[in-house]
């Protein structure tokens, strides 16, 4: 009897991560020398930290911070709250974040972070403990020209604001007001950019409406169903409306509702944030997970976690697009399920590209000290995501493969051609 793999042994989002990474280096012929590289993180940075809870009790948190690659710029990525962050969750989001960045052509690399605890087990004054004592244990491992977080899972602006504040009150006094972009996804009034907050949602109908005018879809009529309601799948689920697209079932961590005549995603946002979830919602029925992923529609939006559509789940699914909103909710065995079922798959490296695209305005406005309209902002947004589809398209038929390893070669090209230029130290 053999030796299992890694892989078997412990089944991972990173290993995941690697599946998807190893079938495109091989297509592309990806220099081995760049590839072993690229297969690594840089730093993987683990803090535990004592925080005093309200009843004076002090808890032990752990954070991570993970940085994959910063050959094309500095570090970038998200911070997520949940129960399950580990190391290896957060390598595989902060690998992600470098292809990312590379198919949309910013100059960042790829970064990733979180804390292993439940948020709405704590008050909002505990969190902001949490977050800012984290921002303390980090220090100057993040930075502004160094690594940048923003907004992932069970983070919003509020926090990012905390972050800055932490992060500015450690600094010199004359050195502050040239920090402001030590994090993105800030408030407006604190240095955020306008069009951040749906950055993500926007960027995935921007996608979508490419994929439309490719295939002659209208999405005029069109129903679509989402899985997360929170920031991602309640901005794409209110711009979807826009197009005259119809949202007929939404599931997020309170379950599951479906209304074949449509649900109304304004009012559902106005519900959701009052009940903390969809459940309940008027003129819906409840139904279960299964009956949820088999709802029959045009398009699916995933925007929740991780490895929701595998080898069990994809042979439910009765679409004809997936629009991945949220970051890796394809595992391998699903995505071969997708490619015999002939369902189209707008890959999370290019769909949920929007939110890094708009960090990056936001991190260039405080650099110069501007501030762009909204127009600005979704204009040079929209250009950037075509571009970004048009590559990963024609790279697709070039290669004749799928649109994620489309996805990926588009990245790692760049990534290859730039250490190819720069070389390795010594
Ligand atoms: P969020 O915390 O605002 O929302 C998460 C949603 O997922 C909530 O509605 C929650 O109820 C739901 N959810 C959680 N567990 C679930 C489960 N088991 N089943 C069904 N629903 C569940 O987070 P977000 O910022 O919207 O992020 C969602 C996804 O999009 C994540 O994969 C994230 O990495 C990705 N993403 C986010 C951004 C961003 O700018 N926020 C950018 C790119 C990608």
């Amino acid at each position: 009897m053999g030796c299992k793999s890694e892989d078997e042994l412990r089944p991972s989002v990173y290993s995941n991560v690697i599946r998807q990474f190893d079938k495109a280096a091989d297509l592309m012929n990806l220099d081995p020398q760049i590839h072993k590289i690229l297969r690594k993180t840089t730093n993987e940075i683990v803090v535990n930290f004592p925080v005093k809870m309200d009843d004076g009790r002090i808890e032990m948190f752990t954070g991570y911070r993970v940085q994959h690659n910063n050959v094309l710029g500095p570090y970038k990525g998200g911070l997520r709250y949940h129960p399950l962050v580990d190391i290896d969750e957060v390598r595989a989001l902060a690998t992600w974040m470098t292809w990312k960045s590379a198919i949309v052509n910013i100059p960042f690399g790829g970064a990733k972070g979180g804390i292993q605890f439940d948020p709405y087990k704590c008050s909002k004054s505990e969190c902001e403990r949490i977050t800012r004592r984290f921002t303390f244990a980090l220090g100057n491992n993040i930075g502004p020209e160094y690594d940048i977080p923003a907004p992932d899972v069970n983070t919003n602006a509020q926090i990012m604001a905390w972050i800055l504040d932490t992060y500015l009150s450690t600094m010199p006094a004359h050195e502050r007001q040239a920090c402001s972009h030590v994090v993105t996804g800030k408030p407006v009034e604190a240095g955020g950019s306008l069009g951040r907050d749906k950055a993500t949602g926007q960027g995935v109908v921007y996608t979508i409406q490419e994929w439309a005018k490719d295939k002659n879809f209208h999405l005029d009529g069109a129903k679509y169903i989402v899985q997360g309601f929170g920031n991602v799948g309640s901005w794409v689920s209110r711009l979807m409306k826009q197009q005259g697209s119809k949202l007929t079932a939404v599931e997020d961590i309170s379950g599951a509702i479906f209304n074949p005549e449509g649900i109304d995603p304004d009012g559902l946002n106005d519900y959701a944030r009052t009940k903390k979830g969809i459940k309940g919602y008027p003129n819906t029925k409840e139904i279960d997970h299964k009956a949820f992923l088999s709802v029959k529609a045009d398009i699916f939006i995933p925007a929740a976690l991780e490895n929701q559509i595998t080898a069990d789940t994809a042979p439910l699914l009765n679409i004809k697009l997936l629009a991945e909103g949220a970051n890796g909710p394809t595992d391998p065995g699903g995505d071969k399920i997708l490619q015999t079922k002939g369902i189209d798959v707008l890959p999370d490296i290019l769909c949920n590209a929007g939110g890094v695209v708009v960090s990056y305005f936001e991190w260039l406005q405080n650099k110069r000290s501007e501030f762009w309209d909204l127009e600005e902002v979704d204009q040079k947004l929209r250009r950037i995501l075509t571009n970004a589809y048009d590559r990963v398209r024609d790279v697709a038929e070039k290669f004749n493969t799928d649109w994620r390893t489309a996805a990926y070669i588009v990245a790692l090209r760049r990534l290859e051609t730039v250490y190819k230029e720069r070389g390795i130290f010594p």
